[in-house]
């Protein structure tokens, strides 16, 4: 059977499913087309939560785009009707005195360029205000209140809400498997399943899977998966807000970061309200994710395959964070870790997203390569990916064009610990 839409959007994570919401609000017919539930349990997006900060070190564009997007966040938990932004602030400590050229100084000074306030730590500050940090372990940063977590997996479920009050065609338990038309036009995408859905216009929106789907992207793109742990802490009181925020911790020597206790009572009655799969899945499998700490790294990860590699989660990786534990979060340290999760990367090769036309087929478009940090933009990437789609003008979009990139180019977003 054939349906026909303006575009269809090939992927539901936080790049196809903002999409969809944009374009639909924009007037367009559109089609969300997705293998999983949706959101799927497999998608990156699809978590229990993700940072939200300003800081990109030197890179005023960055800064620039989340000043836009934290105000968003804001507007979004009035607009979705839940605190699904939690502004917690941010807590960026180093081991030795910032300098010049690192991540944590320049992000500092280009905040106070732009009017905000940041606190700067020392070894004291950080004792006194955040008593879980092992005294000592770190001797310099600063605090941001701008800044925080959002609960990515609710986020994508209330996205879905809307998508499908606006009109939105959600199709669930569709796997994209060719993009129909010749080599210089799209006519519409086919799916495993047997389905076609006639279109216009084509938005491949789906994350590790894009080049798959792309093929042309894979020597700009690569897959790599990266560990996420969650801890049930037994000294709770140390890692709530204020005590505790969003942290990274030397971020571009170790990777690791973190957030503060997740709310209690979130699992079921979201989960049962509104039918996030992922959520449920937690709770199927017997995890609970009531007030667990998370902690990820950020960091080279692991080149992996998204259809053919197991993403597992080995006994180095989770003896590299005891050994980060006992270090810097001494009460963590023999907490219980009661998930672990290997979540993927689509890594473009300099770090920046790809949200652009393709340069030879008219009507194929691509938004992804969030490159480990792109949900903390979500309020502002479906308009960045209508302007592509519809063909508006937006200052932005230069940075996120289709290139090509040298391979041997290191990624160049601030935080990222690059080995
Ligand atoms: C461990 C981890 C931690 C992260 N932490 C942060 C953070 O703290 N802050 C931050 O800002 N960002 C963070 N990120 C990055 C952020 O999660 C991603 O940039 C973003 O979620 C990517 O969204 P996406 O829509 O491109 O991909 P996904 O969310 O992966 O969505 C892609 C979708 O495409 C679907 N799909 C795949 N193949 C097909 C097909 N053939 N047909 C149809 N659909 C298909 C998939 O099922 C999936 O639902 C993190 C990422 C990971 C993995």
């Amino acid at each position: 059977m054939t349906h026909t839409f303006d575009t269809v959007i090939v992927g539901a994570g936080i790049f196809g499913t903002t999409a969809a919401v944009e374009l639909a609000r924009r007037g367009q017919r559109i089609a969300l087309l997705d293998p999983g539930p949706i959101p799927h349990p497999l998608a990156a997006s699809t978590d229990i939560s993700k940072v939200v900060r300003l800081e990109y070190g030197a890179d005023l564009e960055y800064m620039v785009l989340m000043e836009s997007a934290r105000t968003e966040w804001l507007r979004w938990n009035e607009e979705l009707g839940a605190e699904l932004y939690h502004e917690t602030g941010v807590v960026l400590v180093t081991r030795a005195t910032m300098a010049p050229g690192e991540y944590e100084y320049e992000s500092f000074e280009l905040l106070i360029e732009r009017g905000h306030r940041p606190e700067r730590l020392d070894v004291d500050e950080i004792a006194r205000r955040f008593p879980a940090w092992r005294p000592g372990a770190y001797s310099d940063g600063f605090y941001h209140a701008m800044g925080g977590y959002a609960e990515s997996g609710r986020v994508v479920a209330s996205l879905v809400d809307r998508a499908r009050q606006l009109g939105v065609a959600l199709y669930p338990g569709q796997t994209v498997d060719r993009v129909l038309g010749d080599e210089t036009r799209v006519t519409g995408a086919a799916t495993r399943e047997g389905e076609s859905f006639a279109a216009g216009q084509v938005l491949i929106a789906a994350g590790a899977w894009t080049p798959i789907l792309v093929p042309e992207l894979t020597s700009v793109m690569r897959v790599t998966g990266h560990p996420v742990f969650h801890l049930q802490p037994t000294a709770s009181e140390l890692f709530h807000p204020p005590h505790f925020a969003v942290f990274t911790a030397d971020i571009t020597r170790s990777g690791w970061y973190g957030f503060p206790m997740h709310p209690v009572g979130r699992t079921s009655r979201h989960a049962m309200r509104r039918g996030v799969d992922a959520e449920r899945s937690y709770q199927a499998a017997g995890y609970s994710i009531d007030g667990v700490v998370k902690v990820a790294n950020h960091g080279i990860g692991q080149e992996l395959h998204p259809m053919r590699d197991e993403r597992v989660v080995t006994e180095h990786d989770v003896a590299n964070l005891r050994t980060f534990l006992r270090d810097a979060l001494p009460s963590l340290a023999d907490a219980p870790v009661t998930y672990t999760r290997r979540c993927l990367y689509c890594d473009t090769l300099d770090g920046d997203f790809l949200i652009d036309r393709h340069p030879d087929r008219e009507g194929l478009f691509v938004a992804s390569g969030g490159s480990g940090h792109g949900f903390k933009f979500a309020p502002i990437l479906g308009q960045l990916a209508a302007d592509v789609v519809l063909d508006q003008p937006n200052p932005h979009l230069a940075k996120f064009r289709w290139r090509d990139i040298p391979p041997d180019k290191t990624g160049k977003e601030g935080a990222r610990y690059q080995g």
